[in-house]
């Protein structure tokens, strides 16, 4: 952010003004996960804490901690951390559990020996040498990996199905284009650990059978573009891409290719379309991509977080990554986390963990101690999770279970202030604007549920349009073309499900 930078060029002066460049080495990080107390300042070794930093900090920190030694209390978020001790009592990290952002806020993700130094591009080596594309795929069959994207597909099938399927040319790409309203982990995982996606495209191209990758991310992430492009830039020099990978007859490269933002290109047949130059509307699957997809050959589409796991488990294994999480949902979850709740922030939690450890533990709680209503997990395409389902461990299927989906990772909460309708229509808004048009059950019946809804929250609605809205979220579930339509009206659905009381106070007492 604007806020960190100008706090990095507070402290380099700071250091140079007080003679102590040789004392602390400065350097830039990714996100540290905690948003809610950024700018964050972590001091190496003793791993002071120290949170909402500000440019006029600066002065102190060097003159106190790093030419004296001596701790700036008032800065610590733990202001009982004792020097030395490390800040692992920290209750927002405490149920964590972090593999996808197991570099964020740790390396310079500017500088690739500073993610080979923690294991970087070491899966690759492995694949190429030590495996064969078969046994990649079984590892990550066992592993249980599926697509966080939100759909949850096995991604070891996936790859299989590509892998499989005739022909000389294939593609990897990797889908950065988070479109949902309130979610930032791709970004953040793209900002503050690039080489990660990098490592596993090419892992996925050297088992497929592919020699060139495309990672398709919004323009509106301007850093996340800088740093892809150092990385493929470095990767290229230090003979990780390109001809030749690491000496063997492998050779892979990776380009960018920079969407405007339209919602639907995160859609996968839309952003394949979008790649090849095409408006990016969304075809009828099957054919999938794994057999059909960029100009009509074989492509593996994963999203960020996705590839972000690949590199840990091929070096740790599908027997470790199997041990975290659900029966059906393996590894951990990436959720930014917003709302009304204390600790917002991008966090990274076992699967199975309970939403009420998500709020409370991790969360800190609702603000102004506020009481819990619901949160909404899937983005535009998801539903509501009430209070009565606080301790459902989240996986795939329980979340489908109770009306919700995984999605790619938003969680925005709600207090007893919100008014479901309000919430309802600014997500049916979305979509409605987000539509590309193309099927008449999204187009219309998306405006016309718009319509409906904007007619219940003014006070104006009528018993009869309950069922309208019903009737016509159904045919949008069961006739639109793509994701985007099938999903919209979840939103609806939900909140009429458990929230059907509110609706019928607006069309009752008119207000
Ligand atoms: Fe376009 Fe909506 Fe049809 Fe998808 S469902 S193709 S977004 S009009």
């Amino acid at each position: 952010s604007s806020k960190g930078v100008a706090l990095y060029e507070a402290l380099e002066t700071e250091l140079k003004a007080q003679g102590a460049e040789a004392d602390a080495q400065l350097v830039k990080t990714g996100c540290f996960g905690f948003c809610e107390q950024g700018p964050i300042v972590k001091i190496l070794p003793d791993e002071s804490f120290y949170v909402k930093v500000g440019p006029e900090h600066a002065q102190k920190i060097v003159a106190e901690h790093i030419i004296k030694g001596r701790q700036v209390k008032e800065l610590l978020y733990d202001k009982d951390q004792a020097a030395g001790t490390g800040a692992d009592n920290i209750d927002f990290y405490q149920k964590q559990q972090r593999i996808v952002l197991r570099n964020c806020g740790v390396i310079n993700p500017e500088y690739i020996d500073e993610y080979i130094a923690r294991d970087g591009y070491a899966a690759l080596e492995k694949v190429i040498f030590d495996m064969t594309p078969d046994q990649v795929i079984q590892e990550l069959k066992d592993a249980g990996l599926r697509g966080r994207g939100g759909a949850g597909f096995p991604t070891g099938m996936k790859w299989g199905f590509t892998k499989e399927a005739p022909g000389d040319q294939k593609y990897i790409v990797c889908n950065a284009d988070e479109g949902d309203p309130g979610a930032y982990m791709d970004r953040s995982t793209c900002e503050g650990d690039p080489h990660s996606v990098l490592e596993a495209m090419t892992i996925a191209g050297h088992t497929v059978g592919a020699n060139q990758g495309f990672i398709y991310i919004r323009a509106e992430y301007p850093l996340a573009i800088e740093r892809l492009e150092n990385a493929i830039a470095q990767a290229r020099e230090y003979g990780l891409l390109g001809e030749n990978i690491l000496g063997s007859d492998f050779s892979f490269d990776i380009e960018l290719r920079l969407g405007a933002g339209a919602f639907v290109c995160g859609e996968e047949t839309a952003l394949l379309a979008s790649i090849e130059g095409k408006r990016g509307m969304p075809i009828p699957r099957p054919p999938f991509p794994a057999v059909k997809g960029l100009w009509g050959k074989p492509t593996v589409i994963n999203n960020v977080e996705t590839w972000a796991n690949i590199p840990m488990i091929i070096l740790k294994g599908s027997e470790w990554f199997s041990s975290i999480g659900t029966e059906t949902s393996k590894g951990t979850k990436v959720f930014a986390l917003t709302g009304k709740i204390n600790n917002s922030g991008l966090i990274e939690v076992p699967m199975g963990t309970t939403l009420r450890e998500i709020i409370y533990d991790i969360g800190g709680g609702i603000r102004g101690g506020k009481k819990f209503k619901a949160a909404q997990t899937g983005g535009p395409s998801g539903g509501v999770i009430t209070a009565d389902y606080l301790d459902t461990p989240i996986d795939y299927e329980s979340l489908m279970n109770i009306g919700s989906m995984m999605g790619s990772g938003g969680m925005i909460v709600m207090d007893e202030d919100d008014c479901m309708i309000d919430v309802t229509k600014f997500y049916l808004e979305f979509t409605v604007d987000e539509s590309c048009g193309k099927c008449a059950p999204c187009r219309i019946g998306g405006r016309t549920n718009y319509n409906i809804l904007d007619k219940i929250s003014k006070g104006q609605g009528e018993m009869e349009d309950l069922d309208k809205l019903k009737e016509l979220a159904q045919a949008m579930r069961k006739a639109s073309l793509c994701g985007l339509g099938q999903t919209a009206p979840n939103p609806i659905m939900s909140t009429l499900n458990y929230f059907e009381e509110e609706y019928l106070e607006h069309i009752n007492d008119k207000k």
